[in-house]
């Protein structure tokens, strides 16, 4: 009997989980002793085993690689090279994907649709049961604007008090840390502390920039050392290898483990989620699919491939990022297709792919962007949300999302803080931000799987970019 290819296995297997988890979700209620029998078996099977055991593989992984990858290079000035190229890399196709974001929110409206405008009114009508309320207990006129401090302030704790009482709490939480963070706390909370901690705690604690800014410093040193190191180049090279056999162990896994996880995903959110938010959740997607073939345009242009070539290159890690919702997890799948399938030298995908899952994100930062603008179209200019869409503000939104993407962590949920981070910037309180997170499980999964197209074909063309000077200088 022919064998099915572990992506045919992998796409099989999405379809079995979704199909499955929507029928769970539809045709039995929470309470049913099959159904939570049922989820509790594909948590285990997906979360637990599976992205536990991808997770296990990460900080060893991002050590090791980068190390090897910085290692194997000629020189020094190597690194410099490939280092500016990915930077230009990154940041130029971060600020497209923004871009497409917001074009596309502009064109679409999705805050202003008929569906929007009924959340606003229910809103309205909220907020003004607070004046009423803050009237009564305060005895003071919300409308005068000598009290309107005070008014905001009611608002916030009212507000803060109902979120907090919600099942997200703890995000709620990570995000409060954010409020009141200028540009230049951002650099230095997102960036510069995190790359400068004591490496064990950072390997320690998964800290993927401080593990990457050690692995740098190692790998330059051994360079600029040359022959004494060599007992630790090889330690780290023999690491390396291990690691990425484990990452083959654990794919095996990969068919069961992606339709629990998909089925979980499913029985426990179902499509209410998605239909309730649907044209903001259509900009999303529709915005995410034109940055993926803007993607696979740029890396055939720029690096000779075909556009066949390239999907068929990434597609299992296409598919592991997908249902994991994690960039880091789906790390050492992306390593072994760029470099078994694409012909990308192990010493560029070594460093650029750890580097690229942590800082690049197209898909986390367009969606960002998107989800703010969003925000402001619909609940622009009601009591506690003094902002509108204007050139300057769209512009700060742009700008932030670029910065802030780079800190988001390479795991579920994280670009719910940059998020944040970006409400802050431009004054949108965030207790708005829950509205969108009925659905932002669905969409992380679609937003980080756009980011590891974008790290993968970021590692094509540095590799072809690297391969052309080579070939100047040789
Ligand atoms: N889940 C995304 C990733 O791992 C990050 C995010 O939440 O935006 O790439």
């Amino acid at each position: 009997m022919k064998k099915i290819s572990l992506h045919n296995q992998i796409f099989l297997a999405m379809i079995i989980g979704l199909v499955f988890g929507m029928g769970l979700n539809l045709f039995s209620d929470p309470e049913n002793i099959f159904r939570i029998h049922a989820i509790w078996w594909m948590d285990l099977v997906g979360r637990d085993i599976f992205i536990g055991g991808l997770k296990m593989i990460i900080a060893p992984l991002i050590l090791a690689s980068i190390i090897t990858g910085i290692t194997t290079l000629p020189k020094a000035e190597a690194l410099g090279q490939i280092g500016g190229k990915m930077a230009l890399y990154y940041v130029g196709t971060t600020s497209v994907a923004v871009a497409i974001g917001i074009t596309l929110i502009l064109i679409i409206q999705p805050g202003t649709r008929d569906a929007s405008k009924e959340v606003r009114a229910k809103r309205e009508a909220e907020l003004q049961e607070y004046r009423t309320a803050f009237q009564a207990e305060k005895g003071l006129d919300p409308v005068v604007e000598a009290n309107r401090p005070a008014y905001l302030a009611y608002l916030a704790e009212a507000d803060g008090a109902s979120v907090a009482s919600s099942t997200f709490n703890t995000n709620f939480d990570h995000m409060k840390t954010t409020e009141g963070v200028g540009p230049g706390t951002l650099i230095k909370n997102q960036l510069i502390s995190p790359m400068l901690t004591n490496p064990f705690q950072s390997l320690a604690s998964a800290n993927t920039l401080g593990i990457i800014f050690f692995a740098v410093l190692v790998g330059l040193a051994c360079l600029v050392l040359g022959e004494i190191t060599a007992p630790v180049v090889n330690l780290f090279v023999a690491m390396n290898e291990i690691i990425m056999k484990i990452t083959l162990w654990i794919m095996m896994l990969s068919p069961i483990a992606i339709a629990c996880l998909m089925g979980s995903t499913m029985a426990t959110l179902g499509f209410d989620a998605l239909a309730s938010l649907a044209w903001y959740s259509a900009t999303i997607l529709l915005a995410l699919t034109i940055h993926s073939v803007f993607i696979v345009s740029l890396v055939s242009y720029l690096a000779k491939v075909t556009p066949g070539f390239f999907i068929r290159g990434i597609r299992d890690a296409w598919m592991v990022a997908f249902s994991t919702a994690s960039s880091a997890a789906t790390l050492p799948v992306t390593l072994h297709c760029v470099t078994t399938k694409l012909d990308v030298s192990d010493e560029v995908a070594d460093f650029s792919l750890p580097v690229g899952a942590t800082v690049n994100m197209d898909g986390s930062a367009l969606h960002e962007a998107v989800a703010i603008m969003f925000l402001i179209q619909l609940y622009g200019g009601v009591d506690d949300v003094p902002v509108v869409l204007t050139i300057a503000n769209t512009l700060i939104i742009a700008v932030t999302a670029v910065i802030a993407s780079a800190g988001v962590a390479a795991i579920p949920s994280a670009g719910l803080v940059a998020m944040a981070i970006i409400a802050n910037t431009v004054g949108l309180p965030l207790h708005y931000i829950f509205l969108v997170l009925a659905m932002d499980r669905i969409l992380d999964m679609c937003r980080t799987a756009t980011n590891v197209m974008g790290d993968a074909a970021g590692a094509v063309v540095v590799n072809y970019w690297e391969r052309q000077r080579r070939e100047r200088s040789a």
